[in-house]
């Protein structure tokens, strides 16, 4: 069978897994073998030693399993963060980030190759689209960093390349994965999903009552200064987006946690922080400030610190809480997207 009809077995449930094995005459515990097995990240049937070589063979002739190769890694000097360059079966590539908190490790992972939604800050945004990742490709880059550093993860958060509402099924698909019992077993507790705010896929998601924690990247407050920078914000205006972040946190009862980058002179005035707090009055919400990250192609620079601590004032006096969200991995550039754009570069000969 040719590489591209093969079954990407690693994305199938186990209900599916069972099927397939039902149908080439096996028994019911070979799929729970299996399922363990292609969840402990090997990267062969060989691999799967209480597996029948027969049945390894038809696996082989009819499946494939993804997994993340490792292009290039760079270690924070500072505090350990490590950041990964995966490629994938077809050479594309993404990045991920493995950080320690005191409560464990997160692993921040993309889930697609590049992005449509160009935000003008974005190193990821400004280097376009390539194509979703499968959920198996998603879930392989938590396996290569566990397997690579002999840790287990405990949280995950989706806010590497991509925007994961734009690949809402594989994505669904990589939560239920990830969280199942005879898999890594994370629960969604321990999950965050961040999005642009792709409106009609916050309805669904609510609708689904995940007890994941929705990060909203709102960066504005207003729709003229969110236009200028979010492309998206054109199709669904603030007004709509945070009514949809409402109905999630009425329907789910778990806070939103939104995304402000602080802009040097663009988003940063205690009159855009009044308005914020008008605006986001009464959501079950909490505010996390980034100082934006300098991207090259773009001339944003991180607002001053007295912006940020004027900032948390003016929402703090209308009863909101904000904190300024500790950057971790500053000497390796660990926020996504500008590894993979300077090894693109460098490749095309762009830059050194
Ligand atoms: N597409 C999703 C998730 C990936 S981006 C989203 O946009 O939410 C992850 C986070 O990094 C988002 O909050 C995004 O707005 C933010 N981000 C992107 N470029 C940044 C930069 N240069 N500085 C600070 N934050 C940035
Ligand atoms: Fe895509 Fe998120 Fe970057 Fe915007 S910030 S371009 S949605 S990855």
């Amino acid at each position: 069978m040719a590489a591209a009809e093969k079954t990407d077995i690693k994305s199938m449930n186990e209900q599916e897994l069972e099927a397939m094995l039902s149908q080439m005459g096996q028994p019911r515990f070979r799929s729970g073998q299996i399922y363990k097995w292609l969840h402990q990240g090997v990267k062969s049937f060989d691999e799967m030693t209480n597996i029948p070589v027969l049945l390894r063979e038809k696996l082989v002739e009819n499946c494939y399993i993804s997994h993340a190769a490792i292009e290039k890694k760079l270690i924070s000097a500072y505090d350990g963060t490590v950041k990964y360059l995966f490629s994938f079966a077809d050479g594309e590539t993404v990045e991920s980030v493995l950080m320690k908190y005191h409560h464990g490790y997160t692993s921040c992972v993309s889930t697609q190759a590049g992005c449509k939604m160009g935000c003008d800050f974005c190193a990821t945004g400004k280097g376009g689209f390539r194509r979703n990742l499968t959920a198996s490709e998603i879930l392989s880059q938590i396996q290569a960093e566990q397997l690579d550093n002999n840790l287990r993860i405990s949280n995950i958060v989706l806010m590497g390349m991509g925007e994961p509402l734009d690949n809402y099924d594989n994505v669904i698909r990589f939560l239920e994965l990830v969280s199942s019992e005879h898999g890594l077993n994370i629960g969604m507790r321990h999950i965050s999903l961040s999005t642009c705010g792709i409106v009609p896929r916050i309805y669904e998601l609510a609708d689904k009552k995940l007890q994941l924690t929705l990060s909203v990247s709102l960066h504005a407050p207003n729709d003229e200064i969110r236009s200028a920078t979010m492309p998206v914000n054109k199709k669904y205006p603030i007004d709509e987006l945070l009514k949809a972040c409402r109905y999630y946190a009425e329907k789910t009862g778990r806070r939103i946690s939104f995304e402000y980058a602080m802009i040097d002179g663009v988003n940063d005035s205690d009159a855009c922080a009044r308005e914020l707090a008008h605006r986001i009055r009464g959501i079950l919400s909490h505010v996390n400030l980034i100082p934006v990250n300098s991207v090259s192609g773009s001339d944003y620079r991180k607002s001053r610190s007295d912006r940020l601590k004027s900032f948390i004032d003016i929402l703090a006096s209308s009863g909101i809480t904000a904190t300024v969200r500790r950057t971790l991995g500053s000497d390796i550039n660990a926020s996504c997207g500008q590894l993979r754009s300077s090894v693109v570069k460098s490749s095309r000969g762009e830059c050194k």
